[in-house]
């Protein structure tokens, strides 16, 4: 009987043990966390805040401009929480003072999205976002800064507050500081922006799908066409490229480069749209409504493996047709024109490479029977898994273009190391109005 209590005791001190081990264990990692935290904290109000305060202080000495402004937000738990932002309108140094907030416990560095303290911030069923504390670096402002398709404020918070954990914390610092060179805070949106005489529609993806899908209700005929900065280059060098881009019903702006061209000439670019974002909303609202797709273009197979993706991802989907792209793209009476008008599908999608594409779009339009003809160049083998995509850290950033110079540098030496220079330089020229394209 006493060996037994003696065992049990045994027992209940080592599970007693392990706990105490455990709690401390979570404790110091948590304390590390926050230790990191204060110390960066510290480190980004001394680089950033202090010479700004300085900054500011003389300014409102000079003009009398106060140095802050004051804000009422929501803080952890649901708290009202008084924070101060550098009273001026460019938003990075606006935001600079909030180190400081880090240091008052008010903030974080890394957290939420810092919202307004007004009861139409928070939404029926919100309340773990309110958990927690707002941070100066959030996802929110990452994928909004880089302008990439996403499904909405609430989805992107709720993705942060599920799949948080101390490393993909930390990453969001370092891909926020080139993500801030793109964000752009504007209250009104041009509809559609200008750039070297090619005209492109500024829509969030929810609202470019639903113009594709109306026209596809009216039974209209429309050509779509994508443009990044490559092809902006491309329009200087090839004068039939131009003159079909401006014939396209739409066009939609594609890739950080267009969004950094927008910025330069004060027109503030809504989201940046590009078919490999785009077709999984397509795909979805084509299931739903029974739409029917064909692919044309890539290598030998690609388009059907393209096909066996897609039919895996979105069950139900109607491929009506697949075939690769190397024909005779002159040819009027081709097969593929053949087989595509005898499949009649709500969308088709051309993958031939820009400007092959668009060219040969143009020139058998009337012929095809297709409601929406869209030029999407190397999509299927992106989707086909023939050729990688950038992973999404990289895309987050706007360094998708890297990450292809990287696969194939022979290829994309000059469109990426010639080309993003020269058309930053080109758009700078057309800001200034060097330039006359009608
Ligand atoms: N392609 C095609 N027919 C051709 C030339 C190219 O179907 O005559 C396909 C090619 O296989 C690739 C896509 O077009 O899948 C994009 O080609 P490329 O990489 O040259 O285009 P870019 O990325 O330069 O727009």
């Amino acid at each position: 009987m006493e060996a037994r209590l003696t065992d049990s005791a045994k027992r209940h001190l080592m599970i007693q043990l392990k706990k105490t081990l455990f709690t401390a264990l979570r404790i110091s990692s948590l304390s590390i966390t926050k230790i990191i935290e204060i110390a960066l904290a510290i480190a980004f109000f001394l680089i950033c805040s202090v010479p700004l305060l300085l900054g500011f202080t003389v300014r409102s000495l000079f003009t009398g401009k106060a140095v802050f402004v004051r804000r009422a937000v929501w803080g952890q738990f649901g708290r009202r929480v008084v924070i101060r932002y550098f009273n001026t309108e460019r938003p990075i140094l606006r935001h600079a003072f909030l180190f400081f907030h880090v240091l008052t416990f008010d903030l974080a560095l890394i957290g939420v999205s810092i919202k307004p303290y007004t009861p139409s911030t928070r939404m029926a069923g919100d309340a773990c976002l309110f958990d927690h504390k707002p941070g100066i670096f959030n996802l929110w402002f990452l994928r909004s800064s880089s302008r990439i398709a996403h499904a909405g404020k609430h989805a992107i918070e709720l993705e942060y507050n599920f799949r948080r954990d101390f490393l993909s914390d930390l990453s969001l610092i370092f891909k926020s500081i080139p993500a801030a060179m793109f964000h752009v805070r504007a209250n009104a949106y041009p509809e559609t922006i200008n750039l070297f005489g090619v005209s492109f529609l500024n829509l969030e993806m929810p609202e470019a799908i639903n113009k594709l899908m109306a026209d596809i209700n009216a039974g209209n005929h429309k050509k779509v066409y994508f443009v990044n900065p490559a092809c902006f280059n491309q329009t200087f060098s090839n004068r039939k490229y131009f003159a079909v881009l401006k014939k396209a019903n739409y066009i939609f702006p594609d890739g950080i480069g267009v969004l950094l061209a927008c910025k330069i000439i004060r027109q503030p670019l809504k989201e940046n749209i590009n078919g490999t974002d785009m077709l999984p909303y397509l795909c979805r609202l084509a299931v739903q409504r029974g739409l029917s797709l064909f692919l044309l273009g890539g290598k030998p197979g690609i388009a059907n493996m393209m096909k066996q993706k897609l039919e895996i991802s979105f069950p139900g989907i109607q491929i009506v047709g697949e075939r690769h792209g190397y024909f005779d793209h002159n040819y009027t009476e081709s097969d593929a024109i053949n087989h595509i008008n005898h499949m009649a599908p709500n969308i088709l999608l051309v993958a031939l490479g820009v400007p092959r594409q668009e060219l040969w779009i143009h020139r058998h339009f009337k012929q095809l029977n297709a409601n929406i003809v869209m030029g999407v160049g190397g999509l299927f083998d992106f989707y086909s898994g023939t050729i990688r995509r950038a992973p999404q850290w990289m895309r987050d950033i706007g360094f998708e273009w890297l990450f292809r110079l990287w696969l194939e540098p022979g290829r994309m030496f000059k469109r990426y190391v010639i080309g993003n220079p020269l058309f930053i330089m080109r758009v700078l020229r057309w800001k200034q109005g060097k330039y006359t394209r009608r």
